[in-house]
């Protein structure tokens, strides 16, 4: 019986940003994650991801602004001194 489903990475590979260029490092458990996970392999560092992802949630956050502003009042720093 030959199982060839769910390829299992035992080593980690280097491999090159498509953003920034710099060389990153997948460990295998993280090849695992998206093998497992039917996912293609990042083409990015990790900084350059955080940076994406960041932006992206910027993005969504100003569309709340606006919203809600109401929650950052200024109470507190009026008890000051009155010890
Ligand atoms: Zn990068």
């Amino acid at each position: 019986m030959s199982e060839t489903q769910g390829q299992v990475f035992t080593e980690g590979k280097k491999k090159t940003c498509s953003d920034c260029g710099n060389e990153f490092f997948l460990s295998a458990s993280e090849l695992n994650f998206f093998a497992k996970k039917n996912l293609s392999e990042p083409k990015r560092c990790r900084p350059c991801r955080d940076i994406k992802r960041a932006s992206r949630n910027a993005d969504a956050s100003e569309k709340f602004e606006g919203e809600g502003r109401d929650n950052g009042r200024g109470d507190r720093g009026r008890r000051r001194g009155r010890d």
